[in-house]
């Protein structure tokens, strides 16, 4: 006896021993699986005639046995698939919830999606497959419980394909017999299975006249085997189309977008796709396959076709049916087939289409949705040298310091005069860049400001270079609202230049108002660009600028201060814009603002304070308008100045 691979055995033990309300989507597990085995064998038979035969999936209940089998005539499995496929649970999708959502979560899921041909466990307490891979002359059983692990034995199968025994659980609190009635049973094709492009049968009582009821059996198809993505809107259940893509998708969240589209032209295409509400668990990996699913005229062709979807599109999913690519050619030629290359384009102007269309009529969906995958169309606004930039900046979104929401560039310019600039800040997170020194008086000003937060922000406006005639600029590139003059104080700037002994040049500015200072940089490269390139291992440098407020009083107070503690201002003052862009601090800094604070506390500690009085200002209640003035109390103390005033 084999055992289960550790993953497996917990997670039947969560299958098999929780409670579910859905135990009977066992039986589109496994006529799903045997759909997928048809598939391949079909795919085969397009280039090899022998394999062609008559593909259906047949359900065969058993009353005196109490079995219920599923045969299907697909690609069939070997011995070593068989302890492979059915022994590890890894390639099924439930594993993914587990370790996404924890325990309480799956035991709900399980229900509603499955585990895949582990449901058969739900229903039966030993499951018997019979499998027999095409090409191959012996066929090999596969046997098990379910828990103690299984057995694979040789065995006998005329054909090709497989067949899956459930030894049915006895009655007890659930009832495991309805899934002997082959009325039942006609529901459920109906409900999960009517789609599978292949003919579920089973015996049914002949309908023919002149013949007694039950007298007369012949095996009849279940579904109407029309692919969701073929049905008119009026021949869909309510949720069909949902359903496809979460059972297919293994997502347990409805997709945010779901697009249908018929094309008849040049080519002929049907699609059906889906936005997902949040990315595939692996989408960020390389594992994540993005692509596709595309069929010809019914016949599934590719899982996922990569050349169908454009990178930054990754993430839509769904299925593409077209009758116009000849199916006997290999897959590597029909990649680069003209007409898979006509459906691709045509399906990216729908999505794009379909996105704005979201974007302008349900914003609050739309930005869920930018949340999502805004990264993914930013990255393709600006790879391949921004090929794609114009099909998609105006859908990407930018938080707004003035409004406090996500914004357009187009909501943006509204608010902005000729030849003004787009301003922005970059940052890690809205809160940080929100804090920004730089930042103050531009809203003094009224000026709006988009926050960059992505690293790839600035580089799609330098790809962009400008938006409707407005430029990019950012706050801390040296000129935004930077047209202070020296007046006066250009020694004062050309000593704290030196002090940096060019870590930095020194401007003055007025875009400062209760700080001292700011770091910005001039020339091409700014402060973010190098950081983003050194993360990736590069050397570019900007040029760093130390912009002054010479109205400050820590500016103003240079002036007169004495050489060592010129020094370590300077110091402290760089430290801080450093600090206020993100950066870490020098290794000098500690020591410096020690000293400053010691001589801050030491200039004013020998100093005899008096305390006169305060005089605490009328509170004027409504109760006691006029009459409550206080006696300053005897505790009171002044508030003292930096300079060791009293106010
Ligand atoms: P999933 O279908 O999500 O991959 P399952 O547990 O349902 O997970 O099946 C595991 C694997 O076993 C399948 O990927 C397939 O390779 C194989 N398998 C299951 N049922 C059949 C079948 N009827 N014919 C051929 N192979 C099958």
């Amino acid at each position: 006896m084999k055992q289960f691979k550790a993953e497996s055995k917990k997670l039947l033990d969560l299958v098999v021993n929780s409670i579910y309300t859905n135990r009977e989507i066992f039986l589109r597990e496994l006529i799903s699986n045997a759909s997928d085995a048809i598939d391949k064998r079909k795919f085969l038979s397009l280039t090899d005639a022998s394999l062609d035969t008559d593909f259906c999936i047949e359900l065969k209940p058993d009353k005196a046995a109490r079995t219920l089998t599923v045969t299907d005539n697909g690609i069939g499995m070997d011995e070593k698939e068989l302890e492979n496929n059915l022994g590890v649970i890894a390639a099924s999708g439930t594993e993914r919830f587990k370790k996404e959502k924890g325990k309480e979560t799956v035991e709900g899921l399980i229900g509603q999606f499955g585990v895949g041909f582990y449901s058969a466990f739900m229903v039966a307490d030993k499951v018997t497959v019979v499998s027999r891979k095409i090409g191959e002359k012996t066929a090999h059983v596969w046997e098990s419980d379910g828990s103690s692990g299984f057995e694979i034995t040789e065995g006998d199968r005329a054909e090709a394909g497989t067949t899956v025994v459930l030894h049915l659980k006895e009655d007890g609190d659930e009832n495991y017999s309805c899934y002997l009635e082959s009325n039942h049973l006609k529901t459920l094709v109906k409900k999960y299975s009517d789609y599978i492009r292949y003919p579920i049968r089973m015996l049914l009582p002949k309908k023919a006249e002149g013949v007694e009821k039950g007298e007369v059996y012949e095996l009849t198809d279940l579904n109407s085997m029309v692919p969701v993505w073929k049905k008119r809107k009026n021949e869909l259940g309510e949720s069909e189309l949902d359903d496809f893509y979460m059972h297919t998708y293994h997502d347990f969240t409805p997709p945010i977008l779901t697009i249908q589209t018929h094309i008849e032209g040049a080519v002929e295409y049907t699609a059906l796709l889906y936005v997902p509400s949040e990315p595939a668990f692996d989408y960020y990996t390389k594992d994540y396959k993005r692509g596709l699913s595309l069929y010809c005229n019914g016949v599934l062709v590719m899982d996922v076709c990569s050349e169908l979807v454009p990178e930054y599109l990754g993430f839509v999913r769904g299925v593409t049916d077209t009758p116009d690519l000849a199916l006997n050619i290999s897959r590597e030629t029909l990649q680069h087939d003209r007409r898979l290359r006509a459906i691709a384009t045509g399906l990216e102007k729908k999505i794009l289409a379909e996105l704005e269309k979201l974007k302008n009529t349900d914003r609050e969906k739309y930005e869920k949705f930018f949340g999502a995958f805004g990264k993914a169309l930013k990255f393709g606004a600006y790879d391949n040298y921004g090929i794609n930039k114009d099909k998609l900046k105006d859908l990407l979104l930018y938080y707004s310091d003035a409004q406090k929401k996500n914004i357009t560039l187009k909501e943006y310019c509204a608010s902005l005069k000729e030849g003004e600039a787009i301003t922005y800040a970059c940052g890690e997170t809205v809160e940080k860049i929100a804090m920004l020194p730089q930042l103050e008086a531009l809203r003094a000003d009224n000026r709006d400001v988009l926050y960059f937060t992505d690293v790839v922000d600035e580089f799609i406006a330098r790809m962009l270079g400008e938006y409707d005639g407005h430029k990019f600029e950012n706050v801390a590139s040296g000129t935004v609202n930077g047209n202070a003059k020296a007046d006066g104080h250009e020694s004062l700037i050309k000593r704290i230049e030196e002090k940096l002994k060019g870590k930095a040049a020194v401007m003055p500015t007025d875009k400062l108002k209760s700080y001292p200072v700011c770091l910005a940089a001039k020339g091409d490269i700014s402060l973010e660009m190098e950081r983003v390139m050194s993360a990736m291992g590069g050397v570019v440098k900007a040029e760093r600028v130390l912009q002054v407020n010479l109205t400050h009083p820590a500016i103003v107070a240079l002036e007169t201060a004495d050489e060592d503690t010129f020094t370590d201002a300077v110091t402290v003052l760089y430290n801080e814009a450093l600090l206020a862009e993100g950066y870490k601090t020098e290794p000098e800094f500690l020591s410096a603002l020690n000293r400053i604070i010691v001589s801050g506390i030491g200039a004013a500690a020998p100093q005899v304070i008096e305390v006169e009085p305060i005089v605490v200002k009328k509170k004027t209640s409504t109760k006691s308008a006029g009459k409550s003035t206080k006696k300053p109390s005897q505790k009171s103390t002044a508030k003292k100045s930096v300079d060791g005033k009293t106010e």
